[in-house]
């Protein structure tokens, strides 16, 4: 049968990230053949090159569950996935990054054979056009400086800016009431009341309840569009606490693996924009699965889109398709998964990203840059 599966490959690789403060990121890469011939390309989002290789062997692993599945069966082999890691993960970890990976890829390989773009295997677009948004790490020391790096970013048309603090760098956002709020006065200033402006807590700032809810009333009076993970990923209390002091709009989820704990945070009452990456969360059926029940739940889905131009991709289609997603955040600086990885990169035009065109996800990978890249070289 030509639909068959072939062969799947897990594809570690490394590169410089200059959206990251030019750190060395890894991902794992995903290749999976049809008995035709046909193609399809995923990405496990594991970022640090230990969990780049543990991917690896569990997508190794689990290639003898998918060789010789109908690769028009997506579901089937997701669900069989998911069953078989029961015990090493059940919806967690490097399982999750794993299923990622090979579902992406899956996906992808099912649109070219079928000749279908994966934006209409989900159901086609429910909007004709996304706002575009950059999303990029305050590094700098001077706030003037940073004001001016993201006027920049703007001037292409971009409707508004995500800056993450407590990043690598000399930025030191995050750790000082005043200077925050300097900072994010200065900052809209700067850009005008009509863009977009949302500030995304590192892993660094360890805010507690006190200082996230002090913060958020002192950021009320700048019209943020959101405030992103203030209180972390898991402080359920933490955030009820939050929510009930502040209009802002809280932003949170990007780490969970599945979703059911995506279903977890939406049931709180306490995120109103979760964040999703379809390189974690088992694929484009867990992003699927997860944006269906923030749909459900009146709530706004976000891509996090912060790594190669594959999960880009898929970001790109998920939110054309999905209701409940509203904006596609962009990685406004030139890195070389993003930008040489593939031969059309997500992009926008005067601030709007438009449909994806062609078949799968609609991107060929420039197997050249990823053979140089291999972490196994
Ligand atoms: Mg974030």
């Amino acid at each position: 049968m030509g639909t068959a599966i072939r062969s799947v490959e897990a594809i570690p690789v490394s590169y410089p990230e200059p959206n990251d403060h030019s750190r060395q990121r890894s991902v794992c890469l995903v290749r999976i053949t049809s008995e035709d011939g046909a193609v399809g390309w995923g990405e496990c989002c594991t970022y640090f090159p230990e969990a780049t290789r543990a991917a690896r062997a569990v997508v190794e692993g689990m290639a003898g569950l998918v060789v010789g599945q109908d690769a028009l069966h997506t579901r089937r082999i997701w669900e069989a996935l998911r069953l078989h890691s029961w015990w090493y993960g059940n919806g967690q970890g490097i399982a999750s990054l794993a299923i990622a990976g090979i579902d992406i890829a899956l996906w992808d390989l099912k649109g070219r054979i079928l000749g279908a773009r994966v934006l209409d295997l989900l159901g086609g677009p429910v909007r004709d056009r996304l706002p575009a948004v950059a999303s990029i790490h305050a590094t700098k020391a001077s706030i003037e400086e940073t004001c001016e790096e993201i006027a920049g970013y703007l001037e292409g048309g971009l409707q508004g800016v995500k800056v993450g603090f407590g990043k690598k760098g000399d930025a030191n956002l995050g750790f000082d009431h005043d200077r925050d709020v300097r900072f994010v006065k200065m900052v809209r200033e700067t850009i005008g009341p009509r863009k977009r402006l949302m500030i995304d807590l590192g892993i660094m700032n360890f805010w507690d309840v006190p200082t996230a809810i002090r913060r958020a009333r002192a950021f009320e009076p700048y019209d943020l569009h959101w405030l992103e993970e203030p209180l972390g990923a898991d402080d359920p209390e933490g955030y009820r606490a939050l929510r009930a002091a502040t209009a802002l709009r809280l932003a949170y989820g990007e780490k969970e693996f599945g979703f059911r704990g995506v279903e977890r945070i939406v049931a709180t009452g306490t995120v109103d924009v979760v964040g999703l990456d379809p390189g974690r969360i088992e694929g484009i059926t867990g992003f699927w699965r997860a944006a269906e029940s923030v749909a459900a739940a009146r709530r706004q889905a976000n891509a996090h889109n912060f790594s190669t131009a594959i999960v880009a991709a898929a970001s790109q289609a998920l939110s054309f398709a999905c209701p409940a997603a509203r904006e596609l955040e962009l990685q406004p600086v030139y890195g070389p998964a993003q930008k040489d990885l593939v031969d059309r990169p997500v992009w926008h035009r005067e601030g709007w990203v438009e449909m994806p065109e062609g078949p799968g996800l609609g991107i060929e990978i420039n197997e050249d840059l990823v053979r140089r890249a291999r972490l196994d070289r």
